[in-house]
């Protein structure tokens, strides 16, 4: 029962798209570029769990870098560094995608391994003017295993 349920969902890859599985912009916990890390920011991002952290400027749909928390294995608070130090030291490319990517796609993608955490974005052709681009959430490896196997990770 459990394996067809599996297969179903391993199919189900190659019809649904990113979109299906993203975690919304609006859910998602991220850095404003000019902040510092001191004790504060630093407990925050301890607390939230999270191993990469989207960092934003401006407004949260302006994503500008990914702070993976291991980068901060040699900060300390009390130097309340300023985050763009360490963005900008270890730069580590972001990864955009499509909101019609499909799964098998994205799958396949992070199989190649360069990040498993792409940042979706839809060209916005609504209202009057130009279409731009428009940051809609995350995806990462989770979300898309999660399809497959169609039920939540408990994270540890
Ligand atoms: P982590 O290693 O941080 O636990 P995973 O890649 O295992 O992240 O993803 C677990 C879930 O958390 C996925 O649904 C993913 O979309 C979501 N997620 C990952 N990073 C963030 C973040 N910074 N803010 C909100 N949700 C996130």
């Amino acid at each position: 029962k459990e394996e067809l349920n599996i297969i179903q969902g391993a199919l189900e890859l190659r019809t649904k798209t990113v979109e299906d599985a993203l975690t919304p912009l609006n859910d998602c916990f991220m850095l404003m570029s000019d902040a510092v890390l001191d004790f504060n920011t630093m407990s925050e991002i301890m607390q939230s769990g999270y191993t990469r952290i989207p960092v934003y400027e401006n407004e949260r749909s302006n994503i500008v870098d990914i702070l993976f928390v291991k980068d901060l294995a040699f900060v300390d608070p009390d130097d309340c560094t300023p985050l763009k130090t360490i963005t900008q030291f270890y730069k580590h490319p972001m990864h955009c995608v499509f909101n019609d990517t499909r799964l098998d796609a994205m799958l396949e993608e992070f199989k190649k391994g360069k990040s498993h955490l792409a940042i979706v974005q839809r060209v916005n052709s609504e209202g009057e003017g130009d279409p731009f681009y428009e940051v809609m959430g995350i995806i990462t490896l989770e979300d898309v295993i999660e399809e497959i196997i169609k039920s939540e990770i408990l994270d540890e």
